[in-house]
Parts: C-alpha cells; sequence; structure tokens
C-alpha cells in the first residue's frame, strides 16, 4: 500500500509536469487522508514528503543541466518514477517508518533486532555511522528474495586534523597507489585480487548468455541479472573497503587534502558488460572510485581535488626528461637512468602537477633525494596494503 500510495501521488505530478501546470500541493490532502487509515499517519506522511524530495532534486537537476552544470554521472535526467519493477511490472515492496517510530534492540547475545508495529525482526549487517537515527527505509529485494533496510543517522561533520597533501593515481592493476607528503615510502591497494574474480564472473555470464541465446532468444533471465549483481556487487565492496581504509589512513597521518589524477578522454563507461572483452573496460570503473573516494574522504572532513593527469605518466619526476622506458609495471628514465614503480610515477607526477611551477625545482630534487642523502629507493616501490583478511598477504603488486 506503501507503493500505490507513492505510485498515486507521483502519477498525479508526473500528469501535471507534462501538461505544465505542475503544484505541490494537488492531491496531497486527499491521497493522505486515505492512506493515513490503511499505512498509519506517520509512515503516509514519510512517503509524500520523500516523493516531494525526489521531485525537488528532479527540478534541481534541470536547472543544473539549462546551465550545462550537471555531474558528470547524470547522463539522463527524468521525472521520479513510479515504485514498480520495469520488467515484471511488479509494485516494489518498500516503506519508510518515521524515526520516532521504530527501535533497533540489541539482545543480551549481541543479536540485533528491528521493532516496530508490534514486530521485532531480526537484523544482520554492520551499522556503519553511529548517531541520532532518522528514517528508516526498508525494502524486498525481488533477485536475492531478502529485506533490506536504509537507516539514515545524523552525524556531526568530521574534520580533519592535519594540513598534509597526499596525491592518488587511479588504475586497475593497482587500485589506489598514493604519496603521502613527507612520507618515505608509497602505498598501493592492488586490484589483481579483484580483476581474478571479476574474470570468472564474467566467463560465467558469458557461458550464461550464449545458453540463453540458444533457448530464450536472447532474453534476460532471473539468473543473468543475478550474476550481473554479483558481479557489480564485489566489485563496489571491493572498491570502498579499499577506499575507506585508504582515507582513514589519510586521516591518521594528518591529511587535509587529497589530490587525485583525472585522464583526459577517459574512455566512457557503460558497466553493463554486453561484451566479454571488453572485461577491462568495464572492470576500470574509474569514475565509480573516484566517486568513492570523493564522498569517503568528505565523511571525513577531508577534500578531494582533481588533477590533470595528462602529463603524469609521460615525464620522469625526479628529472622531468619526457624519454623513458617501460617495462612491465617498471619505469625507466633514460636520462637519469632512475627506476621506479609506474603507478608511483604517476602518484609522484599528480604532486609535482599540483605544485606552483616555482616550486618545481626544489620539489624534483627533494624527491631525488638530494637533500637527504642518495636516491629514496624506497620511495620508487610502494608498500602494498591488504583491502581483506581473507585475501592472501601480497609482496609485490
Ligand atoms: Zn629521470
Amino acid at each position: 500500500m506503501s507503493a500505490v500510495l507513492w505510485n498515486k501521488i507521483n502519477y498525479i505530478r508526473r500528469q501535471a509536469f507534462f501538461e505544465d501546470r505542475f503544484s505541490w500541493e494537488e492531491g496531497v490532502k486527499e491521497l493522505y487522508n486515505e492512506f493515513k487509515q490503511i499505512i498509519g499517519s506517520a509512515t503516509a506522511q514519510q512517503i509524500i514528503r520523500k516523493n516531494d524530495f525526489a521531485w525537488k532534486s528532479f527540478f534541481k537537476l534541470k536547472r543544473l543541466q539549462s546551465k550545462n552544470k550537471l555531474p558528470s554521472n547524470i547522463k539522463r535526467v527524468s521525472p521520479p518514477r513510479n515504485w514498480k519493477d520495469r520488467e515484471t511490472g511488479k509494485r516494489k515492496l518498500m516503506t519508510i517508518i518515521r524515526r520516532d517510530c521504530y527501535r533497533i534492540e540489541k539482545s543480551s547475545k549481541g543479536k540485533k533486532y528491528l521493532v516496530f508495529k508490534g514486530m521485532r525482526i531480526r537484523i544482520t549487517g554492520k551499522a556503519k555511522w553511529h548517531g541520532k537515527q532518522g528514517q528508516l527505509e526498508i525494502f524486498y529485494d525481488d533477485l536475492t528474495k531478502s529485506w533490506h533496510a536504509y537507516q539514515t543517522v545524523e552525524v556531526e561533520k568530521p574534520r580533519a586534523k592535519g594540513d598534509k597533501k597526499a596525491f592518488v593515481d587511479v588504475g586497475a592493476i593497482c587500485l589506489i597507489t598514493a604519496y603521502i607528503e613527507g612520507e618515505r615510502q608509497a602505498i598501493a591497494f592492488s586490484g589483481r585480487p579483484l580483476l581474478a574474480g571479476w574474470w570468472y564472473l564474467s566467463k560465467n555470464i558469458a557461458k550464461h548468455q550464449s545458453v540463453l541465446k540458444r533457448v530464450n532468444d536472447g532474453h534476460s533471465s532471473k539468473r543473468l541479472r543475478k550474476l550481473y549483481r554479483i558481479r557489480q556487487r564485489r566489485f563496489r565492496h571491493y572498491v570502498n573497503t579499499a577506499v575507506h581504509k585508504f582515507v582513514e589512513l589519510c586521516l591518521k597521518k594528518g591529511v587535509k587534502t587529497i589530490f587525485v589524477g583525472v585522464p583526459k578522454g577517459l574512455r566512457e563507461n557503460n558497466d553493463k558488460g554486453k561484451r566479454v572483452n571488453a572485461i577491462v573496460h568495464n572492470f576500470f570503473s574509474y569514475r565509480h572510485i573516484v566517486e568513492r573516494l570523493k564522498i569517503t574522504a568528505e565523511n571525513f572532513g577531508l577534500k578531494v581535488k582533481p588533477v590533470d593527469e595528462r602529463n603524469t605518466s609521460s615525464r620522469c619526476p625526479y628529472c622531468g626528461s619526457a624519454k623513458f622506458v617501460r617495462r612491465g609495471r617498471l619505469f625507466k628514465c633514460l636520462k637519469c637512468g632512475r627506476e621506479a614503480y609506474r603507478d608511483v610515477v604517476s602518484a609522484l607526477n599528480i604532486a609535482l602537477v599540483s605544485m606552483k611551477p616555482s616550486k618545481l625545482g626544489s620539489a624534483r630534487s627533494r624527491l631525488r633525494g638530494a637533500e637527504g642523502g642518495g636516491f629514496n629507493w624506497m620511495l620508487a616501490h610502494p608498500v602494498l596494503l591488504r583491502v581483506e583478511k581473507s585475501l592472501e598477504a601480497q609482496t609485490s603488486p
């Protein structure tokens, strides 16, 4: 019935919008009075409010679009949709519980329960944030046949304690390679364990697709959608964990600003995964990684600044020469003869690019170790940090 209310109010608004007579009031009072008897006044109010937000956000995006200022991850702006599965036509089982209408209890054994409307439901999973509880959104996932809840919490805005800078290169082989100002060595999170899993799942997807082609006229299946979902979830989970660990490290080291290299002319990212040979292309969901980095850093009170990456891997960070050779993951300068790990070269160059030209010379000599005595070999090779405990310790990227 929550979905019915949403769809009804949304229908009125869509009609009005397309006929160019949109109003916030139309139908609201009537629908509220009708539905408060069925789903309770608090939930009816929450759903109408959520629909308000959805429309407000739509209008805001339209304004941005007209000024050509849409965020890069948004391609199309369309009015809020109905709570309905587009393939099956079934209503989405979803509702919103107001912040004062539920509670989360912990049993003596540490198990957690959601208590509302005379129900007590066991919950699993860890809360990422702690603070004053906000509303709870509950929905049923048809693909996994399970119920999920999103809870909003109010937290105080954190502030960075230090004023250091960190420089980040994002890639597929090394998910994150970073150099934190003042450190002896760069760090990296490997992307290889993720790539392996991605290949494996993609093979399964391709196999299943070819079966579907023969028996189901090329149509999708639940199994196929599930495989896509698993692949995407694993990718996101891995990226989230790596990004989280990195931001925590930055916080510990007193970083305030994270500079991240943005490749120019980056291939567009369609993550539908139709072609197997496009795996790496899909895998390297660069935008997603940077977006996560931005959001996570902001959550911890750090800033993220993009740096044009155009020249960051085509120059030697130590002497500035553009003559070099690449051997596998290694970079060797033909002028000064220094060797370094390729992703570290990018991270160091991002550091140099984000600096004022007048400071470049002294920064380069610092990198060369002229002041500390001798070339900093340590810096040229990153420490590999582990993303997940279950993955074996790695000594080389
Ligand atoms: Zn050089």
